[in-house]
């Protein structure tokens, strides 16, 4: 066991213990574990006694009561000196509990542990671990302690920088006067080590720090600093000055039962004392060390005080005692260098979990880099392939647009090119274009067609007194009674200037007759006064069939225009059939007359 660290982690702890017992009977098991914390560090009997019972009601204990009773063994099993099971426990805690006080103090114990069972590699993981808890509901004194630790570990490892930094940390963060007084021991050893060429200027400020910690009781504090001050005293030369400051508070120090501070103390004393050649002096300070510091073989005091040992032997020309010391000391020699090596090992070890951490941050930070530009990447790639889309989109739709547009503007000129400008119905070439292909249909159905011309009667005249747009005014509306008197699929158009054509699919020679006879009715229905044309709309009708002229529309037409040009020939208005033998006779309605054309 090295318990010297761990002798100060728990002089340290003391000042947590907490509220002292209170007896009462019989307690309930939480309260029995505060308890039991309470008087963890100062009686240990009772400790011990709380813990097993509070184990055997643990059953009535909540999850986090749980942890705290599981942390007190861990304590239970350090101060037992059970190291590695104390760690383990410790170290189970410590992941398992929840953010808290005792989820801290599970740390700071398995740090103290392992750095009392020299794993200051462990020990300092789990410092840096706990000092980076969330601090919500930690006592402050516990947030302090932790930083003492470090800075405790810290100079232990030869690394006074970091002590500094702690020791400094405790001091500007309104720790108590206790914490106060350990930060700034910590930051005297640290500096004799980083500037020994100063220790003149620190004297006073040390003296000054020794008188804070002798005001608050605390002497391992006081005494350790007291022994950097009286190294500071012979560095300038004050040898009997060291020795005197030492000297007059031995008893306090012996009191203390602190090794570290026990060793030390004698075996500075005992080098001023041979310097100063008080060998009898000297000899009893260094045995005071050795005693001290038995339990620490590796330890810088037990080294000084056998080599003192073997100085004085040898000064007294008892060369076996002066062999065996030497021997003696060459070994404490071996097993302090031994143990500096295990302490640079750990802070090489240490030194490269922190750069392979730093390694790991750096590569996760470039790994981090690509992705992000990877993404961006991906993002623009995914603008541009939107970008191409919407682009495409606008280019098909511009391609539709115009595709429709042509096709409206093509089938616009079709009408255009189908269609009367005047009437509206169609033209003389879609006429016989369109009759055509339904003379064909009809024909291959063996259905008989109606063919009617009509030519208005002395239209000229209707120009030439009211005026051309009278004319076009009749003309349309021609064109609209020719439209009403078509069925479903008859063709109608204008065939030249005031003639116009209706072809009927499925008529025969009287339907022909029914057709010419409705046109007539509606031309006379006609009111053209509005156009300042009185009289009547009449007009000359030619008629024939498939039957009678074939499915050839020119042949058909010509027999249905020979047909009309005989009811001009007869008097006009008046409706006149082709046939090859009948006569024309007039038709009674409307005043009008159907005649029948020769073939
Ligand atoms: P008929 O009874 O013998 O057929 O005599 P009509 O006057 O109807 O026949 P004619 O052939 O002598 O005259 C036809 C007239 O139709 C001549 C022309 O000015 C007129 N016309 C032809 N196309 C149009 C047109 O689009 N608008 C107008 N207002 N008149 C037209
Ligand atoms: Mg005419
Ligand atoms: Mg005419």
């Amino acid at each position: 066991m090295k318990p010297a660290l761990h002798t100060l982690v728990l002089a340290l702890a003391l000042a947590t213990a907490g509220a002292p017992l209170r007896a009462q009977s019989p307690p309930a098991a939480a309260e029995l574990l505060e308890q039991a914390d309470a008087v963890r560090s100062t009686d240990p009997a009772r400790f011990g006694a709380a813990l097993d019972e509070v184990d055997k009601r643990a059953g009535e204990l909540s999850e986090p009561q749980r942890q705290h009773l599981r942390l007190l063994q861990a304590y239970r099993l350090g101060y037992g000196g059970q190291y590695p099971a104390a760690i383990g426990l410790a170290q189970d805690v410590f992941q398992s509990a929840a953010d808290g006080p005792v989820k801290f103090r599970a740390g700071l114990l398995l740090a103290n542990s392992a750095a009392t069972t020299r794993d200051f590699s462990l020990a300092l993981k789990s410092l840096e671990n706990t000092i980076a808890l969330p601090s919500e509901g930690i006592p402050q004194e516990l947030i302090e302690q932790a930083q003492l630790v470090a800075g405790i570990i810290y100079n232990q490892l030869g690394q006074h920088e970091k002590t500094l930094q702690f020791a400094t940390s405790v001091q500007q963060m309104e720790a108590s006067e206790r914490s106060r007084c350990f930060a700034s021991q910590l930051q005297y050893e640290a500096l004799a080590n980083l500037q020994p060429e100063r220790s003149g200027e620190r004297i006073p400020r040390i003296r000054e720090a020794i008188a804070a910690c002798e005001a608050i009781g605390e002497a391992v504090a006081s005494n350790l600093m007291r022994i950097n001050l009286a190294r500071s005293m012979a560095a300038q030369g004050d040898k009997s000055g060291a020795i005197a400051t030492l000297q007059a508070h031995t008893e306090e120090v012996e009191k203390t039962r602190y090794p570290r501070l026990v060793a030390e103390f004698h075996s500075t004393l005992a080098a001023y004392l041979i310097d100063e050649e008080r060998l009898d002096a000297a000899a009893t300070h260094a045995r005071a060390a050795l005693e001290a510091s038995r339990a620490n073989t590796h330890s810088l005091p037990r080294v000084s005080a056998y080599r003192i040992l073997y100085e004085i032997a040898l000064a007294r020309h008892d060369i076996p005692q002066a062999l065996d010391n030497y021997r003696h000391y060459a070994e404490a020699d071996k097993a302090y260098l031994d143990d500096v090596k295990v302490r640079e090992l750990a802070v090489q070890q240490i030194r490269n979990e922190v750069q392979q951490k730093d390694q790991a941050i750096a590569l996760l930070s470039k790994q981090n880099e690509v992705l992000k530009l990877e993404q961006q990447v991906a993002h623009t790639s995914a603008q541009n392939t939107r970008l191409l889309l919407l682009l495409l989109g606008v280019v098909l739709a511009g391609i539709g647009y115009w595709a429709y547009k042509i096709k409206r503007v093509q089938m616009a000129f079709r009408r255009q090119a189908q269609t009367d400008g005047l009437t509206g119905i169609s033209n003389r070439r879609h006429f016989r274009d369109a009759a055509d292909a339904q003379l064909k249909r009809c024909g291959e159905s063996g259905r008989e067609a109606a063919l009617v011309l009509l030519d208005l009667d002395n239209f000229k005249l209707i120009n030439d007194r009211h005026g051309h747009a009278a004319g076009d005014w009749v003309l349309k509306q021609v064109a609209e009674a020719c439209k009403a008197v078509c069925r479903d699929g008859d063709l109608c158009g204008r065939l030249g200037g005031e003639e116009f054509g209706i072809l009927s699919c499925g008529g025969d020679a009287d339907a022909a007759r029914r057709i010419a006879d409705r046109c007539r009715e509606r031309l006379a229905a006609i009111d053209a006064s509005q156009v300042g044309h009185d009289q009547r709309i009449t007009a000359s009708f030619g008629c024939t069939t498939s039957r009678r002229s074939g499915y050839v529309f020119e042949t058909m037409f010509t027999d249905a225009d020979t047909a009309m040009y005989r009811a001009k020939g007869s008097g006009r208005d008046r409706v006149v059939l082709h046939a090859d033998d009948a006569t024309p006779t007039p038709t009674p309605a409307v005043h009008g007359r159907l005649e029948t054309s020769p073939g």
